[in-house]
């Protein structure tokens, strides 16, 4: 079972893993978007980590709230939209349960992943943070507790991205000479996921 603290765990590896990865995701969005992807991620992660400092909420839904609500509120890209409703989403598909099992954490991404699709209108094979999430979820739904299985598609996923062209976002005003380079938020969503094998170790 998974409580608030696994949650917690999840969103402080992943603070983590974007400060670390910071200066690659900006390398990226410098390719094909406006280099501020790293950064973004870095101030909505850092207001994160504080935020459940402050408020240490008590189950996995309100985790997931509060960081979806925070990354909404500090990051200015469109990509503190997107996550903040992943994790938002996810975070009310969990209700108030004191623990959840790996399953319902599957389910619970499913929804926040079918929001984020809506909200910015983009399908996989799009060259979004959707081509990683959408293999990540898949591989929890197929494999039920395996976040390393997770962890690798979604890092599958990412990679990827690089021989596609975007459709979506910055990077698709660029049209084909967006062929060729990651997509900044493909790899910031493998990031998410590693995290949440790191947290499960
Ligand atoms: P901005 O593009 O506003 O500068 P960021 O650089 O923080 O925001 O994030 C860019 C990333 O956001 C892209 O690499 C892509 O993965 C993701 N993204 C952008 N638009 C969309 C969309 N409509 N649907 C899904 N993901 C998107
Ligand atoms: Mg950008």
């Amino acid at each position: 079972m998974l409580d608030a603290r696994f949650f917690r765990r999840w969103l402080t590896a992943s603070t983590a893993l974007v400060d670390r990865e910071a200066d690659r995701l900006t390398e990226l969005d410098s390719a094909i978007g406006d280099a501020d992807h790293g950064s973004n991620l870095q101030r909505g992660f850092a207001a994160v980590s504080a935020a459940l400092e402050e408020e240490a909420p008590g189950t996995p839904g309100a985790v997931l709230v509060l960081a979806g609500r925070t990354l909404v509120s500090s990051v200015g890209g469109a990509s503190g939209p997107l996550y903040g409703t992943l994790l938002r989403r996810a975070g009310k598909a969990l209700g108030d349960a004191p623990e959840v099992t790996p399953a319902q954490l599957g389910d619970a991404l499913r929804a926040g992943v079918a929001a984020v699709a809506q909200l910015g209108g983009a399908r996989p094979g799009d060259k979004t943070m959707l081509d990683a999430l959408e293999p990540a979820v898949a591989a929890l739904e197929d494999t039920l507790d395996s976040f390393e299985a997770a962890r690798d598609a979604a890092e599958k996923g990412a990679q990827a991205t690089i021989v596609l062209q975007a459709h979506k976002g910055r990077a698709s005003y660029l049209g084909e000479r967006s062929i060729g380079h990651q997509d900044p938020g493909a790899a910031s969503s493998a990031l998410l996921i590693a995290a949440l094998a790191d947290a499960a170790r």
